[in-house]
């Protein structure tokens, strides 16, 4: 399932067939589209569509092309439009000293209004911004605090994209991404993370390749998700399910899962959520402020026991892996742990897990040759290169828990074919000095970047 949050069917270039791309999009698994008024005329004709369609949702709102045309009455006409059904946000609205089809200063203060009026009735903001990365900012750091939204077709760096996520808000691509010479824009649609990132067409503008030239449409957001997944390095399913769930939670279109799922697919490989419960208390761990990986709900209603992780896996030769992994440390489950593996060696899966290291400190004892022919490959979180810095980055549960995960990581060698340690990227972690410990320790290091989590 995919939505497209940002396109313009009310206008002309649909007239002739406005009735098949939405057909089109809906064979192409667009489920929802949100279609964006950006002038008086062109709001109205959003909230007649949304009326029309189930799957489509309507925002209203001038363009900074349009703002000169904006008056008083606009804002009164705006508030009556956005209380009609199937209103999602208010926009298009924001800054483009690019074209400056309007003068600055109206597009500010016409901003400035669209701001408010987003305020006043609690709805996401759609906000344009193209050549004006400076007062975007400024004007949304000092009216906008509160508001929720997102950056459409995304044009600015890495600096401004980190800028505006601070502030809360989303940012969506489209199919710019997708043009052999757009470096700015592939290197932002790389760093942000899963919770911020969001997809468009902007049809009938900007299609991507291969289409380039044509009419864009809905229904080829499509490759502007293949090209984001190529540079995450995910899949496209996992571009649908992120994006999808992003839309959702600003725009409250469509429904979330409300149970977290106990065993989930992510690229070619199946992770199982043992367990929310965990030892430490990193910093940095994404579970204290999302309930979503990859677009996995993974907060558990309850810790599934043996039978239900094997019912959830099915074939485990379907994947290129097991992992046990989620929302938690999975050794504190160690029984259920080796019942599912067993089960996945005696069936002719691959069998990984992702442990911060304390098994042993859980047990009291060594647990690792229990794990002996059952698990193929350990990933084991190192997440300091001192004692110090460990105690402070992962705030563990047990004294002298480095030189425990140092142990873990020795003694692991010994029973588990493939060990790999991890390190999160931070900035007072010393990652050669990290390389260092895990060569003496004979195991290989893998850097993992903050934020980029699944
Ligand atoms: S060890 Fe993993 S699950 Fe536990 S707090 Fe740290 S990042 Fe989160």
């Amino acid at each position: 399932m995919l939505i497209d949050t940002h396109c313009h069917l009310d206008m002309d270039a649909f007239d002739t067939d406005r009735e098949d791309v939405i057909k089109r999009a809906r064979a192409s698994g667009v489920e929802y589209m949100i279609t964006i008024g950006s002038d008086m005329k062109g709001s109205l004709g959003a909230v007649e569509l949304a009326g029309r369609y189930d799957s489509i949702f309507a925002s209203i709102g001038i363009h900074p092309h349009d703002a000169s045309s904006f008056n008083q009455g606009s804002v009164q006409a705006i508030k009556e439009l956005a209380q009609r059904p199937r209103v999602v946000a208010i926009g298009e609205t924001g800054l483009d000293y690019h074209y400056m089809h309007s003068p600055g200063d109206i597009q500010i203060q016409v901003f400035k209004q669209h701001i408010c009026i987003a305020r006043e009735l609690s709805l996401p903001l759609i906000v344009h911004s193209r050549d004006a990365a400076a007062d975007t900012l400024d004007i949304l750091r000092s009216e906008a605090k509160g508001t929720r939204g997102v950056l459409h077709c995304f044009s600015g760096d890495s600096d401004m994209a980190k800028k505006v996520m601070e502030m809360g808000f989303f940012i969506s691509i489209a199919g710019t991404v997708t043009f052999k010479n757009a470096k700015m824009i592939k290197e932002v649609a790389a760093i942000i993370p899963d919770e911020y990132l969001m997809l468009e067409t902007d049809a009938p503008y900007l299609s991507p390749e291969p289409m380039r030239g044509k009419r864009n449409e809905p229904s080829f957001v499509l490759h502007t998700a293949r090209a984001i997944a190529d540079i995450r390095g995910v899949t496209v399913e996992d571009i649908a399910r992120i994006t999808t769930v992003n839309a959702i939670r600003l725009f409250h279109i469509g429904e979330l899962p409300e149970q977290g799922e106990i065993a989930y697919k992510i690229r070619q490989s199946l992770y199982l959520n043992v367990t929310n419960r965990c030892t430490n208390r990193c910093g940095f761990c994404v579970r204290f402020h999302t309930d979503y990986v990859k677009g996995h709900n993974l907060r558990l209603g309850h810790e599934p026991a043996a039978e239900e992780l094997i019912h959830a896996i099915g074939n485990p030769c379907e994947y290129r892996e097991i992992v046990f992994c989620g929302y938690g440390e999975p050794f504190l489950r160690l029984d259920v742990i080796k019942e599912v593996a067993a089960w996945i060696k005696q069936n002719g899966g691959r069998v990984r897990i992702n442990t911060n290291g304390h098994g042993n400190m859980i047990h009291g004892r060594n647990i690792l040759p229990e794990l002996s022919g059952l698990v193929d490959s350990l990933s084991i979180s190192l997440d300091a290169d001192d004692r110090e810095k460990y105690e402070r980055i992962c705030a563990p549960s047990f004294k002298d828990a480095f030189e425990g995960v140092l142990d873990f990581i020795k003694e692991a060698k010994r029973y588990v074919p493939q060990i790999v340690v991890t390190v999160v990227d931070l900035p007072d972690v010393d990652i050669q000095k990290c390389r260092r410990i895990a060569d003496e320790l004979g195991v290989s290091l893998r850097v993992r970047h903050l934020d980029a989590v699944g």
